[in-house]
């Protein structure tokens, strides 16, 4: 049995915790925050390869109780309010599960709550400053001064990991986006019921005027919704106060033919905007006692639609590779690790690139580019169903021999054809 030290209790920290004790391993995880981060972010969306790699963790039943389900999203031109094209959000599993869209709080409730009935210890204020490495293991030292040994430090410690630069000083800092992402919630009741122009469960996204944007209706009426203003030098709009980030965004999208000026001015609590990154590749996931998971691993963009999910993917396979093995076949394992997941990541981080690629136009160059988008998502229209099914039909066999590692993504037959996010 190893004894495996988690850095980080996100989505893919939790995750890989209940994973390396289904393979036999001892797990204590270790989070820089003071305590819970419950009812902090905004929301996201698990995508049906997120809910195949939840099936394995035995999460599956109560991930789809959380959020609601969305499995379609249609694309719209702000500007004359004319449709683009329809898509499925990765279709469906066997059981019929679909893609579903939850706060990042209630996603990480789930994980938190299935770590503590599974005993798995979380301790907070634990922020790790360095690692000292030996040859029967490994010393995590936090910033408070204490330490914790193991057998194998996971850094699943996000965007800006601690432990990334450990495994290799060389390994690029993020690469920005220039998009910002903001949205927020408008309770049941506040506007018109016929105000909105799509049915629960599809995502409306828009190509407006000034920024591109996102709704939805959940079943209970309340309205969900995102924006992905350009980030310019000149301003700093996370620096408005609420009222004036109201007026910001609303002066964005007024001219659309939406009601998104309506829906703005009915959300509370509009999320404070923030900076959006990725990482193109990185030179190694692991040395020595010392792996990497998650956002640590491969941040793609938020238009990727991946985060959760490729975090809770890296968890199922770094806990396959490490089933039931001793200290000395550490290094064998991360390698068929590394060798499983990265190429799939950068694809998805190419994928997510690309998908934020429309989003970030200048007004100047707006009615040029309406014109190409038509033609873009017209020619897409033509293409194959099953394009996009290398990001959604993922499945990771836990039983699989272990010489069948590095090839085991298959396809999963039988399930509706998808397309990509916007
Ligand atoms: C509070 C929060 C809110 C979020 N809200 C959204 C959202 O609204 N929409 C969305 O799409 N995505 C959101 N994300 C990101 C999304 O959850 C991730 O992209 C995805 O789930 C993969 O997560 P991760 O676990 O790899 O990284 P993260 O979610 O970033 O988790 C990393 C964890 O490691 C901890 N940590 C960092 N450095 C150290 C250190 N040195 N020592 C110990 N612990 C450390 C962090 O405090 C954090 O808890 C949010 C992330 C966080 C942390």
């Amino acid at each position: 049995m190893l004894n495996c030290l988690v850095i980080g209790s996100g989505i893919a920290g939790l995750a890989t915790a209940i994973s390396l004790q289904k393979a036999g391993h001892q797990v204590t995880v270790f989070e820089a925050y003071r305590e819970p981060s419950d009812g902090v972010g905004g929301f996201l969306t698990v995508a049906v390869n997120g809910f195949d790699a939840l099936d394995t963790l035995e999460l599956k039943g109560a991930a789809t109780k959380l959020g609601f389900s969305t499995p379609q999203m249609s694309m719209y031109l702000g500007s004359t309010g004319k449709h683009l094209i329809d898509f499925d959000y990765g279709g469906s599993l066997p059981d019929g599960t679909t893609a579903r869209t939850m706060t990042r709080s209630e996603l990480y409730g789930m994980f938190r709550e299935a770590a503590d009935r599974r005993g798995i210890r979380i301790e907070y204020g634990k922020r790790l400053a360095t690692v000292k490495e030996a040859s029967d293991g490994v010393t995590a030292v936090f910033a408070d001064g204490t330490s914790a040994q193991g057998h194998l430090v996971v850094g699943a410690d996000g965007l800006h990991s601690a432990v990334r630069p450990l495994i290799d000083p060389s390994a690029p800092a993020p690469r920005n986006i220039p998009l910002l992402n903001t949205g927020g919630i408008v309770e049941a009741g506040l506007l018109p019921s016929d105000l909105l122009d799509v049915e629960p469960g599809r995502m409306k996204m828009v190509f407006g005027k000034r920024c591109f944007y996102c709704y939805m209706q959940d079943p209970g009426g309340r309205i969900w919704w995102f924006a992905n203003p350009l980030q310019r030098s000149s301003e700093d709009p996370a620096t408005l106060d609420p009222s004036a980030r109201k007026s910001w965004l609303t002066h964005l999208v007024a001219g659309d033919r939406t009601p998104m000026a309506q829906i703005i001015a009915a959300t509370d609590d509009i999320i404070r905007p923030y900076t959006t990154s990725d990482f193109p590749s990185i030179p190694s996931w692991h040395r020595g006692g010392l792996v990497l998971v998650g956002d640590a691993a491969h941040a793609a963009s938020p238009s990727s639609g991946q985060g959760a999910s490729m975090a809770i993917e890296d968890a199922v396979a770094l806990g396959r590779s490490l089933r039931g093995i001793s200290r000395e076949d550490i290094p064998g394992a991360l390698s068929s690790y590394e060798k499983e997941r990265r190429s799939r990541a950068e694809l998805v981080v190419e994928w997510g690139r690309r998908n934020a690629a429309p989003k970030i136009r200048g007004q100047f160059k707006r009615v040029f580019e309406d014109l190409v988008l038509k033609a873009v998502f017209r020619s897409l229209a033509r293409k194959t169903a099953d394009s996009f099914d290398w990001v959604y039909r993922h499945h990771i066999d836990w039983d699989a021999a272990e010489t069948a590692l590095a090839s085991q993504s298959k396809s999963l037959p039988g399930r509706p054809a998808n397309q990509p996010l916007g």
